[in-house]
């Protein structure tokens, strides 16, 4: 469930137990032990998270053939043994920082594993079997450069849930690309609650400019996307490095959450409106072809209607390129959860929705610019109709549009002109 880091937890989890010999089933009717690894960044996250566990629950398998269920992830960190009390139906809850030990834990459950090509044999056929790579449908991935978060922005959960920021060494993060790259991945895309923090915890502490250029060098033949920058881990190293190597992607995704001042401080976040407009001109400056993204919320406690109208002018001026809204969700254990002026239900979907409005109407404008540009796409597949479509640097995956085209390879790039686009879509021609 939830984000593409939890993704990244999810399949490490499935190697670590194909490594010892377990089979992963993607059918989880047919499965021996099932694990939900959840998301609890929101209420409306708990929720699905929740969902998913009693559709698990009821069926066949586990009400009659005594299949396991374990909880995994954000949701057993986050609510503890408030949880276990909640969901007895489960047998397991692995919160985030356990997930390490999941062999042992489904070992405790369901006995060592069996023989692998006995179990394959009689399972869905999937392409994991033990020691083998989870199933890749796309030609990107995320690989996650850290953990955990200092910043303690008032309305989040994730300080709490992942605890502390962490630096993945340089080592694993290598090991992790080169496996993707090895499995075919033409895209890593790199992540974390704060990418731009990595290295700063070292005892000799290092920056994401270095890893970002260390692992360009070393895979030369692979895109690499940087996702999740605070403002304050914008660099000119950073640029220079996008600017110097063809294989970092143009492309930041700079997660503002709002532009007035005020409102900043009450999230416990540093910047204005003005200092954004600073750190974007400067940004484009130094790479005048850049791509940027942000996400923003509407109705966090306090947001007066000017306030409101400050973030709307600020999304119109069309700095960025592509725009995530998100209205302001209340959650328990925030600080943010007990400031005064909470604003209603109504108005913060209301003001999200105008948002989203805004925002569509400038990136559409933004990608309709790009008519007769000249770029590489990596083709990602092919459409039931025969269509090829892919993504340039400026499209990251899962959240921006693709581009169709009208000639390559699925897996290879292609160079095409822009002749087309529709929204978020573009179409073009091999050149
Ligand atoms: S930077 Fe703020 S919003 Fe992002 S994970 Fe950290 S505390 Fe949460």
């Amino acid at each position: 469930m939830g984000c593409a880091k939890n993704e990244v937890d999810s399949a490490s989890m499935a190697r670590t137990l194909a490594s010892a010999g377990y089979v992963i089933c993607d059918n989880p009717a047919q499965a021996d032990a099932i694990i939900i690894n959840t998301c609890s960044f929101i209420q409306a996250a708990t929720e699905e998270s929740i969902d998913a566990f009693f559709e698990a629950a009821s069926l066949p398998n586990v009400r009659e053939r005594g299949a396991k269920l374990v909880v995994a992830g954000c949701m057993p960190a986050r609510y503890g043994e408030e949880l276990e009390e909640e969901l007895p139906e489960a047998q397991a809850f692995v919160p985030c920082s356990k997930e390490d030990d999941i062999v042992a834990i489904i070992e405790g459950l369901i006995g060592p594993a069996r023989p692998a090509q006995a179990v394959y044999e009689s399972a869905v056929p999937v392409e994991v079997a033990a020691g083998a790579t989870p199933v890749r449908s796309s030609y990107f991935s995320y690989v996650k450069i850290s953990d955990g978060c200092d910043r303690y922005c008032s309305f989040c959960t994730i300080p709490s849930i992942r605890g502390r920021y962490h630096s993945f060494t340089y080592e694993r993060i290598h090991d992790d690309v080169a496996r993707e790259v090895a499995a075919g991945v033409k895209e890593i895309v790199l992540i974390a609650q704060d990418t731009g923090r990595w290295g700063q915890d070292f005892t000799e502490p290092c920056t994401l400019a270095w890893l970002v250029n260390e692992l360009a060098e070393a895979f030369p033949h692979t895109w690499f996307r940087v996702m999740y920058l605070q403002p304050e881990g914008v660099t000119d190293d950073l640029l220079q490095v996008m600017n110097d190597r063809e294989n970092v992607c143009s492309y930041l995704d700079i997660p503002l959450q709002h532009v007035s001042k005020p409102l900043l401080r009450a999230m416990n976040r540093a910047g204005s409106g003005e200092k954004f407009r600073t750190l974007v001109s400067h940004i484009k400056q130094l790479v005048p072809e850049i791509t940027l993204r942000t996400t923003l919320i509407a109705g966090f406690p306090g947001e007066t209607e000017e306030q409101f109208e400050e973030l709307l002018d600020f999304v119109g001026e069309g700095l960025f390129d592509y725009v995530g809204v998100f209205p302001y969700s209340r959650e328990e254990g925030t600080a943010a959860y007990d400031l005064p002026n909470q604003v209603d239900e109504d108005t913060k979907l209301e003001r999200a929705q105008i948002l989203r409005d805004e925002a569509d109407a400038v990136s559409a404008t933004l990608i309709a610019a790009r008519v007769g540009e000249t770029l590489p796409v990596l083709v990602e597949g092919i459409e039931e109709d025969g269509q090829l479509f892919g993504r340039a640097q400026c499209q990251a995956p899962e959240v921006d549009g693709v581009t169709y085209v009208d000639a390559g390879t699925v897996g290879e790039w292609v160079k095409v002109t822009v002749v087309d686009t529709l929204m978020y879509e573009m179409e073009g021609e091999e050149v």
